[in-house]
């Protein structure tokens, strides 16, 4: 009973978050065993440690489960399938995973900026959402009409599907997709990227990729209509009476736990270019 207490009262409190894939089933219960092996509690409630096994996905899923304690908690993602951007340890590596998290401290994290998105409504009330990868308003039937401002400076009027509106480590994501840059997550920036924009002899946008500066907001301010769509990451929000966007990059930070990290490039590198030959 003595152990058993010590373990509980030393044990770092994690929980894990998975996706539905018969794969990862059998993965997170290999995982779970070795986790009380080491004394682990599991804290759904408040857990210090998340543990994501499945995709960026997945990841992305559990950081917006978890969106109101970010300033508590450290992430650590496991992929199933492909090398993924925001999981850097493989299957078999779930020993790893554990000695990466008994010997993680708080203070050494490594950190990844969030997007602010904050939606202004026609009657005044404000509403907020933090974004790991990307934030996209689109238009569902009409063209999207849009005034353009970079901090109070209008910029351009925009005509088009939309706006993709994108961090650094959500670059590799939709933005990129689309046509925008790769950006390394260590420049502190973020990006606005055009969703078929209408260019004539009337209509008139830049028609490239933004950088913004970290000091800079960019607001979106839309014409009024009732078909508007705003996706944060995975989620979809059909609002009504939007008046303007504002994006900004101080939706504070995700940690993640900092161990057998694979560089930023390697992991582009993996994902979309393979082997050289
Ligand atoms: P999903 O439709 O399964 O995701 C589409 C793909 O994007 C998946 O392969 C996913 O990886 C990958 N992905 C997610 N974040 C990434 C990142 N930061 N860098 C590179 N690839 C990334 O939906 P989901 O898994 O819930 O992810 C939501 C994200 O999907 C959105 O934030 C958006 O960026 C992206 N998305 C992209 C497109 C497009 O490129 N046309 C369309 C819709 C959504 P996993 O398989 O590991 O999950
Ligand atoms: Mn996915």
């Amino acid at each position: 009973i003595g152990m058993i207490l010590m373990k509980n009262t030393t044990g770092k409190k994690i929980w894990i978050v998975k996706n539905t894939y018969k794969k990862t089933q059998a993965i997170v219960s290999a995982l779970e065993a070795l986790c009380l092996e080491a004394g682990f509690v599991f804290d759904e409630e408040n857990p210090e440690i998340i543990i994501s096994v499945g995709g960026d996905g997945t990841l992305l899923a559990a950081l917006h489960y978890y969106e109101t304690q970010l300033e508590t908690v450290r992430f650590i993602g496991v992929h199933t399938g492909h090398l993924g951007f925001y999981a850097d340890f493989q299957e078999h590596e779930l020993e790893q995973v554990v000695e990466a998290i008994q010997n993680e401290k708080p203070d050494e994290a490594f950190k990844y900026q969030l997007l602010k998105v904050q939606i202004h409504f026609t009657d005044g009330r404000i509403k907020t959402h933090l974004a790991l990868n990307e934030s996209v308003i689109k238009r569902a039937s009409k063209t999207l009409v849009a005034d353009v401002k970079i901090s109070d400076f209008l910029f351009e009027k925009f005509r088009g599907d939309g706006l993709s509106v994108s961090t650094p480590t959500g670059s590799t994501a939709y933005n990129k997709s689309i046509g925008g840059a790769v950006m390394h997550p260590r420049v502190h920036a973020f990006q606005v990227t055009e969703v078929a924009s209408l260019n004539n002899l009337v209509y008139r946008t830049l028609g490239a990729p933004m950088i913004i500066a970290e000091k800079d907001a960019v607001t979106i301010e839309l014409e009024n209509a009732d078909d508007y769509l705003l996706t944060v990451d995975q989620l979809e929000y059909f609002y009504d009476q939007i008046a303007s966007v504002t994006y900004s990059l101080d939706g504070g930070v995700i940690s993640f736990v900092n161990g057998g990290h694979t560089g930023f490039w390697h992991r582009v590198k993996n994902s979309f270019i393979g082997e050289v030959k």
